[in-house]
């Protein structure tokens, strides 16, 4: 499946905050930290936007933010439309539901691109049956686990010990010792800490 594969922190920058794409984004070198500003060698300072620009700019975050082009992120959109509910919500809990989403967040990779390598090369499982697909949605009872034999890897060892610092959302529970991961319930709006505003979003493909 296609997907953006340009400079990520140029994307930070343009927006000016951390989207969190890299493994490397909550440590020192963040390039957001290093150089604030918008990238290119004469960026000027950011304009106000209009509505309309707002309104493209939490999408595009979105977007980014869960490694999507614009043809899969609008099928969200209808999905989540045609659910009960509102759509804005519905439209995240969906995002947050994708199995690449849900391996970042039990904490198995560093950033949504390098869970969604660990899920193309085979090394996640639901429910035992080793699944490769990152846009796979979890259900409530789902068990995500690592592939057998994945012990070995040396990124393993690493990251269960960096895991026990790590804090995981509360729809979802984490054994540390097997590191496994079950989905509890359907994630809530609050249990969702993006800093992307779905009213916005909404407001875009309303026109
Ligand atoms: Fe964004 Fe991460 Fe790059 Fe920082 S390191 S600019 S948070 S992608």
């Amino acid at each position: 499946m296609a997907r953006y594969i340009g400079p990520a922190c140029k994307l930070c920058r343009r927006f000016g905050e951390k989207l969190g794409l890299r493994a490397r984004c909550w440590g020192p070198k963040c390039a957001l930290e290093r150089r604030p500003g918008p990238p290119g060698q004469h960026a000027v300072r950011r304009r106000k936007l209009s509505e309309r620009g707002l309104q493209l700019r939490e999408k595009q975050k979105a977007r980014y933010s869960y490694g999507l082009l614009e043809r899969q992120f609008r099928r969200y959109f209808q999905r989540a439309m045609q659910r009960a509910g509102i759509t804005g919500e519905n439209l995240l809990q969906l995002l947050e539901l994708r199995l690449d989403n849900v391996v970042y967040r039990l904490g198995f990779a560093g950033s949504r691109r390098q869970a969604r390598q660990w899920v193309r090369h085979g090394f996640i499982t639901v429910n035992g049956r080793v699944t490769n697909i990152p846009s796979f949605e979890v259900k409530v009872g789902n068990v995500i686990a690592w592939k057998e034999g994945s012990s070995n890897l040396e990124y393993y060892q690493m990251m269960a010990e960096e895991i026990k610092n790590k804090a995981v959302p509360s729809w979802l529970e984490l054994d540390m010792e097997n590191l496994r991961g079950r989905v509890l319930a359907f994630p809530a709006r609050e249990d969702i800490e993006v800093t992307i505003d779905e009213h916005e979003i909404v407001a875009y493909y309303s026109r």
